[in-house]
């Protein structure tokens, strides 16, 4: 088990007997904590020593108010520098999906829970957006994944293009497009392809694809629950691609959420969503607050 960050300041303080302002000692020693637990929640090290400088410029020399604790004001400090880094530009949740049908490409690795969030999206656009969305898998080396969204539009009664065999991607993403523009949908969206790991051919394949269907959105799905590996596939993701948002699956696990912090700290660009679950209703905004209190503890 996790000795929560909240606990482990209180413990140095109990330590310590300085009153007025939080001496320079004082703050180091609680800074190292704060390390340690950023690292144990799964933050990458870069990450984690850059926050702990600005929390360190925040922290030093502040007065301690008379109604907490030293252990307290600091845990309060980290805090909010948690939510400030956590906190990307406009609503969370919201996606340019004006100017129908507006396009929004799902991008990542097999495994990552792409497929399964396609249909949660889809399903939320439908149900709290009002929007016709259609689906399209254009995973075509796997029919089982072409089948497995095909089952989940008709679980949330959402349209999914019909499959046609030997089509390439390209084509079954102009094929999307016409449809969607025929048959007067809102938003398609694009389940591309993952592979077990980046290579050279998913890339080409995803960017061709981008080239045709000229996204609103391109929201990487990735697993939360992979750390510094779903760090450098974001990396590796917008670098080629460029991508809009973040969706992090599978933080209903038992990690600490860590890699949201990484997430936003070295690629900067938002994290929308959370994948709460395998149900199809188990998707939530992203809420800076909630992870900073996980990765405290
Ligand atoms: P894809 O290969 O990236 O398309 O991955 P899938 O959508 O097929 O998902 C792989 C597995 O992860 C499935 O068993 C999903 O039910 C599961 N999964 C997806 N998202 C979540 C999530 O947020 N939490 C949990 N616990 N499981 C998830």
């Amino acid at each position: 088990m996790f000795e929560s960050l909240s606990d482990r300041l209180s413990g140095v303080f109990d330590r310590l007997t300085k009153q007025g302002a939080l001496s320079e000692d004082d703050v180091k020693t609680a800074l190292r904590e704060v390390r340690v637990a950023l690292l144990e929640a799964d933050v990458s090290l870069p990450v984690a020593r850059d926050f702990v400088k600005s929390v360190q410029e925040a922290a030093t020399g502040q007065a301690v108010t008379k109604s907490v604790t030293p252990g307290q004001q600091v845990v309060k400090i980290v805090h909010d520098e948690l939510v400030n880094v956590l906190t990307g530009e406009g609503e969370p949740g919201a996606l340019k999906i004006d100017s129908p049908p507006a396009p929004i490409l799902m991008v990542g690795l097999q495994g990552g829970g792409k497929t399964t969030t396609t249909g949660k999206l889809a399903k939320r656009l439908k149900e709290v957006n009002g929007k016709r969305v259609l689906m399209a898998s254009l995973d075509v080396n796997r029919p089982a994944a072409m089948e497995q969204l095909a089952i989940l539009g008709t679980q949330i009664g959402v349209d999914t293009l019909p499959i046609v065999a030997g089509q390439r991607p390209v084509d079954i993403a102009r094929r999307a497009k016409q449809q969607a523009t025929m048959g007067g949908y809102d938003v398609y969206m694009l389940d591309t392809a993952g592979r077990l790991s980046i290579d050279e051919e998913l890339m080409a394949e995803v960017e061709a694809v981008r080239d045709v269907t000229n996204p609103r959105e391109t929201l990487l799905v990735v697993d939360g629950l992979t750390g510094q590996d779903a760090v450098h596939t974001a990396e590796n993701f917008d670098s080629r691609i460029g991508i809009s948002g973040v969706i992090l699956t599978r933080m209903d696990g038992d990690g600490r959420g860590g890699a949201a912090l990484s997430m936003r700290a070295v690629t900067g660009k938002p994290i929308k969503y959370v994948g709460l679950g395998e149900k199809l209703d188990a998707l939530e905004e992203f809420h800076p607050e909630r992870i900073a209190g996980r990765i405290l503890g």
